[in-house]
């Protein structure tokens, strides 16, 4: 029996990791869940999976949340704030966690997982293209087990033989890591209707039902820029052993090129219960209701480089992973305050990318050696993306 905590349970991950630990209840067991605003589905949530503890994020929510629990004659003690987050993503009982929550927000909790050395099923890239260096340093000192659900990267990690070293791919005779994307919702708009793209459109994926921040990011292929960084902190790679391929149809989620012309693929149907299954049952494999891709009905299966005139977001992510740590961090703040100024109309679709390079160019790449820097440059990456949110709007 593993003891499993979800942070961000009420999120579109969340709840597709309790529905996978719902069909296992011989082998799962929920210690924590965590949410911020959905108070009143946390608490169905915690009914359900019978949770030990409920982690409030927002404590303006705290009293409210405490009158629902015993409404609903919830037996879990109902916590709240980020010390409490910490401390369920860290408690001797726990083996797993699900790292779900979205954004900066999640950095902390899911450092408190890999430094009490637990088998972190990672969906927050953000956390790991905030800190990477010293988030992998972290996991190697408390031999946490750091598993990628983000389904890109979970794919990668299903090609990779079992016995390549980290940061050596070329040891293990790999040529190229192919990090597909499908292009998301705009891929064929035309580009001169991109200032009228409404909150609603963007978080109309094609494929994948997410939450509205990832959601946003995959229309402007910014998700694609997050995942280019989260792989090369994952797999130790180089910014010139990734490819981005573009794939509409999303039924190969990445694919590892060898130096003998082997490509491995991973594919299946699009459904994150997938990586989540395949991340909390690792190395074995379990049921994770997700239905068996069917071939016959396949139509396309269809792969081109995405264009830098419409995806100048994914560009920008490459060049400050080449450029270092400051940069992805400054680049990840930016985009995050840029999103929400997109998503509260106060600035236009196409307006996200200038927020994002202007801040950039506003700031000075610098050095990052500890968490207190990486914090301090997330907090001013912010402000001066909110200050030029307030110029253009
Ligand atoms: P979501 O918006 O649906 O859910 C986010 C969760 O985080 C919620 O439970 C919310 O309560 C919690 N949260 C938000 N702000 C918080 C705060 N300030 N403090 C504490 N908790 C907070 O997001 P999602 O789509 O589930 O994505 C979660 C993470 O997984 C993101 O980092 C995303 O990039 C990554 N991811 C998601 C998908 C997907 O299919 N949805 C795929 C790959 C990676
Ligand atoms: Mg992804």
């Amino acid at each position: 029996m593993q003891t499993v905590t979800v942070l961000g349970a009420t999120g579109s991950i969340g709840c597709n990791t309790l529905d996978v630990i719902a069909r296992h209840p011989d082998k799962y067991r929920v210690f924590a869940i965590t949410g911020n605003s959905q108070i009143e589905k946390l608490l169905q949530q915690a009914k359900a999976c019978a949770c030990r503890y409920v982690v409030i994020a927002d404590e303006s929510r705290f009293q409210h949340a405490k009158h629902i629990a015993e409404e609903l004659n919830i037996q879990a003690e109902i916590l709240c704030g980020e010390r409490y987050m910490n401390d369920v993503a860290s408690a001797p009982e726990v083996d797993i966690v699900m790292a779900a929550i979205v954004g900066a927000a999640g950095l902390n909790p899911t450092l408190a997982a890999v430094n009490a050395g637990k088998r972190v099923l990672l969906a927050n890239k953000e956390s790991l293209v905030m800190s990477g260096a010293l988030f992998i340093q972290a996991a190697n000192e408390s031999n946490a087990e750091i598993l990628p659900i983000d389904s890109e990267h979970n794919a990668i990690f299903q090609c990779l033989p079992s016995h390549a070293e980290y940061g050596d791919l070329q040891g293990v005779g790999i040529s190229q890591i192919l990090l597909t994307g499908s292009g998301g919702p705009f891929r064929d708009r035309p580009l001169e209707t991109f200032s009228t793209i409404s909150p609603d459109e963007a978080c109309a994926h094609p494929n994948w039902s997410m939450g509205r921040k990832i959601s946003v990011d995959s229309a402007t292929m910014m998700n694609k820029g997050l995942e280019f960084i989260e792989a090369c902190w994952l797999f130790g790679a180089k910014a010139e052993d990734i490819t981005v391929v573009l794939h509409p149809q999303s039924t190969i989620h990445s694919m590892v090129q060898y130096v003998d012309g082997s490509v491995i693929a991973q594919m299946g149907n699009p459904d994150m219960r997938t990586p989540i299954a395949h991340g909390l049952a690792y190395p074995e494999r379990i049921d994770a209701g997700v239905a068996a891709l069917d071939f016959s009905r396949l139509a396309d299966f269809t792969f081109s480089t995405p264009c830098e005139t419409r995806f100048p977001n994914l560009y920008l992510a490459i060049e400050a992973c080449q450029a270092g740590q400051s940069r992805t961090t400054q680049l990840n703040a930016a985009n995050e305050i840029a999103v929400e100024a997109f998503l509260n109309e106060r600035i236009r679709f196409d307006q996200i990318e200038t927020i994002n390079k202007e801040t950039l160019q506003r700031l000075e790449p610098t050095e990052i050696c500890s968490l207190q820097q990486v914090l301090e440059e997330d907090r001013n990456a912010r402000d001066m993306a909110e200050k030029i949110v307030r110029e253009i709007s």
